[in-house]
């Protein structure tokens, strides 16, 4: 078992091939938090029988707690699946104080590695408690059996860092920046993409080593982003085209797919590299075109052109090129010529 270098979330990592194996012989009584197929696939690998399963039908808050309230005693927590069972598991955990184990079968997001469950609460996301996984198990051959486009879109949350890093600076130039800019944490964070980059086929086949640099990326993401309380060199245009779209069209996207769709437009509106991080995409056969999400080029045109004042109506996002850059029709148009609708 690896331990983990400083301010990570994560206490604990097996990282490997058949890592899951007998995980439930040393979780003494343990719950198991997860949705049919993440269990089918795991059910018999654990080695020891759960006190109960609980399959995530909601993450609703009302929901879940209708089901603490029926848990039977147990010593921990075990989240097996995506992102929504692990974030159930996490809130069971943190409501009932116990050791978390977090098992993802999946890549497609990072709720794997971070402290906050995050649920919803009358329908709006929140972010509730603070959980460490011990460990964090990532067994290749489990998250190998998901669909392999989903285990690359995990990349969406690190090749965000080429836009939102990229933000954070303007706004600072602008002095509007929301909290101390520190140009050490922006080169950390690219870091992180230069690290990446030599893994982009493994990652785009899957393979073992592709799957453990999206692990570490996400990981060495929260030792930056942890101390400093908020998450600005991941988070920022690319992040908030998708709620406009996400508002606009009232429908459920992958996430690293919807965000690399931000990642292409925003580099192009801040003049970012944009053919650099395109490339990047491409090779690694992210999904980020409109027709793979069902967006029409009317939608996204209507979105972009309404993207200033979206932003401006919502207090609670940060300072971006989209405050300042103008987006006319023209740009729009332009900039989505050579997407696929
Ligand atoms: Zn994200």
């Amino acid at each position: 078992m690896n331990t983990i270098e400083e301010n990570t979330n994560v206490t604990s990592l097996r990282i490997g091939s058949g890592v899951i194996k007998n995980i439930g012989k040393d979780a003494g009584r343990f719950v198991v938090a997860t949705m049919e197929i993440p269990w089918k696939l795991t059910t018999k690998l654990l080695g020891a029988e759960a006190r109960k399963v609980v399959i995530i039908e909601s993450i609703e808050e009302s929901w879940l707690n209708e089901q603490l309230s029926d848990l039977p005693g147990c010593d921990c927590i075990i989240g097996i699946g995506g992102g929504q069972a692990i974030d159930a598991g996490k809130y069971f955990a943190w409501k009932l104080e116990i050791p978390f184990i977090s098992i993802p079968t999946i890549m497609s997001v990072n709720a794997f590695v971070t402290p906050a469950a995050g649920i919803r609460r009358n329908h709006q996301v929140v972010y509730l408690g603070e959980v460490s996984p011990n460990p964090l198990i990532i067994d290749y051959d489990i998250i190998r059996s998901a669909p392999r486009e989903l285990n690359i879109a995990g990349i969406g949350d690190l090749l965000s860092i080429h836009t939102a890093s990229f933000d954070w600076e303007h706004a600072q130039s602008k002095g509007m920046s929301e909290y101390p800019f520190s140009s050490s944490i922006t080169r950390k964070a690219s870091e992180i993409l230069g690290e990446l980059y030599p893994h982009i086929p493994a990652i785009r086949n899957a393979e073992n080593e592709g799957l453990k640099a999206i692990a570490l990326g996400y990981m060495k993401m929260n030792t930056i982003c942890l101390p400093l309380g908020h998450f600005r060199v991941e988070e920022g245009s690319e992040h908030y085209l998708f709620y406009e779209l996400e508002e606009r069209l009232q429908q459920p996207f992958i996430h690293g797919n919807i965000v690399g769709l931000g990642i292409y437009l925003m580099s192009r509106l801040q003049r970012n590299d944009s053919n650099g991080i395109t490339e990047i995409m491409d090779e690694v056969g992210l999904g980020y075109h409109p027709n793979a999400m069902g967006i029409k080029k009317e939608d996204l045109l209507r979105s972009l052109l309404n993207l200033n004042n979206f932003v401006k109506n919502k207090h609670k996002l940060w300072y971006t090129c989209i405050n300042d850059v103008p987006i006319s029709r023209e740009w729009a148009m332009n900039a989505t010529e050579n997407l696929r609708f």
